[in-house]
């Protein structure tokens, strides 16, 4: 701590590695991957050395951590799924109680339980640090005010990190939370924002509260949008239709981030807007396949990240079961840094219509982008003879497209064509935003 009265939140105070890498994303792929080597070998031996799980695993599986070279050694260990954290979660924290500053939770999404992240001070900094970098990315500044419109409390990670991220940037904060539509307009109007962070359902609504209050988003000065939670973008990089409305309503440009709460890190899209920068002093990533090999450059596979320089509770190899795949040709902005593509879809709701693999959130992205739809949410049940039955529950309003019309269009974008059933407005919503859960629900899998 400092001598001097002046006050500094203690994340700010430890100053997670930052000179050492400033310029580390314009360097050669060569001296990358040197580095990454480097600090994986460490994290590595540490986790092993502090964390009661991997301790365990490496003895079981006779493995020395002290061997662990780098990158190219990472495919003799096995993989961390979703489920080891839950069912492990206590053996996971690598830190002792008085280390430990901040206990996050997963949203659960997946399972029932959500998991415990158990953050250490160094895990805060390193936290605020890599949304710093996420911020610089895509030009933030001092004078920027930046309204986050996300949890900031309940256990939940996005929020925080976005807050600390933003301070050590040196813009100015608005901890708007997660509140209603009409307040978030509210507060916008008061403390004019340039840059509104959070889920792209929300921006819509509360752009769509101040348009029926006879007002103009577009006409508030906010600049930048930058979504969590959803990927913007299709498998050729494109805006997918129903986002592209969302720049036009703020007036403003929409910008991907892709993160998790085990992972603790961000790929966040730069100016050029072609996929999430891997910062590799956070994070090693690699794309697997079913039988966890990687997968040639560029082919879809599960995202499985090693997150670098975590001490509260580090993870090694931990299966993301999001599928994508990474871009390691250097970026129009000129970082040589891989990118990685827009997630197109959750491992275990892969469908098979017809013998093509089609993802609930491809079906559902084509029909919320067809004007008029209000609400969708697939369900995804299996047929007698075993394959999947897949049926697409719309709300339409004005105008009010048919199910031939979706049919259509569905053909047109993904080659596939679930069965569309069209549903009240009333019922869509109370299926897609369960009070129980944090995020909405749209995939419904009863295979
Ligand atoms: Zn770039």
């Amino acid at each position: 701590m400092s001598n001097g009265n002046e006050f500094k939140p203690a994340f700010l105070i430890k100053d997670f590695q930052a000179k050492q890498y400033s310029d580390l994303e314009f360097e050669s792929p060569e001296k990358m991957s040197q580095l990454q080597d480097k600090l994986l070998s460490d994290h590595i031996k540490e986790t092993v050395r502090k964390s009661p799980y991997y301790r365990a695993l490496f003895k079981q599986h006779q493995l020395d951590g002290d061997s662990i070279q780098g990158i190219s050694d990472l495919k003799k260990l096995p993989c961390t799924s979703k489920e080891d954290i839950s069912r492990n979660n206590d053996d996971f924290v690598a830190a002792s109680g008085e280390e430990i500053s901040d206990i996050c939770l997963t949203s659960a999404t997946t399972s029932e339980k959500p998991t415990a992240v158990y953050q250490s001070l160094s895990d805060l900094s390193r936290l605020a640090y890599n949304e710093e970098a996420a911020f610089n990315m895509i030009g933030i500044n001092p004078s920027d005010t930046v309204m986050v419109c996300a949890a900031l409390d309940r256990c939940f990670m996005a929020g925080l990190a976005y807050y600390m991220g933003g301070l050590k940037k040196g813009a100015t904060m608005v901890r708007a939370g997660s509140g209603s539509a009409a307040q978030q307009w509210q507060l916008i109007k008061r403390t004019q924002p340039t840059v509104l962070v959070g889920v792209p359902s929300l921006m819509r609504k509360i752009g769509d509260v101040a348009l029926e209050s006879g007002e103009k988003p577009d006409r508030i000065g906010i600049k930048k949008l930058v979504a969590i939670g959803e990927p913007l973008r299709d498998g050729d990089l494109n805006l997918m239709p129903a986002y592209a409305t969302l720049e036009t309503l703020w007036k403003a440009r929409l910008y991907s981030t892709y993160a998790s709460t085990e992972m603790a890190t961000t790929f966040c899209e730069c100016e050029e807007r072609q996929g999430g920068h891997l910062r590799p002093e956070l994070m090693v990533v690699e794309i697997l396949d079913d039988d966890q090999k990687p997968v040639a450059a560029g082919d879809t596979g599960e995202v499985v990240v090693t997150p670098l320089g975590v001490t509260g509770m580090p993870l090694i190899r931990f299966q993301t079961g999001d599928i994508s795949f990474l871009i390691e040709e250097a970026c129009r902005c000129g970082r040589t840094s891989p990118r990685l593509g827009p997630v197109l879809g959750r491992k275990n709701h892969m469908l098979k219509l017809k013998g093509t693999t089609v993802f609930p959130s491809s079906i559902l992205s084509v029909l919320e982008g067809i004007e008029g739809v209000t609400h969708a949410y697939i369900e995804a049940g299996k047929k007698a003879d075993g394959t999947d039955r897949v049926i697409s529950y719309v709300s339409v309003g004005a105008p009010s497209p048919s199910p031939e019309m979706m049919a259509e269009t569905l053909r047109a974008h993904i080659r596939v064509v679930p069965e569309i059933k069209i549903i009240s407005e009333e019922e869509a919503t109370k299926k897609i935003f369960p009070r129980e859960k944090r995020k909405k629900v749209t995939f419904f899998d009863l295979r």
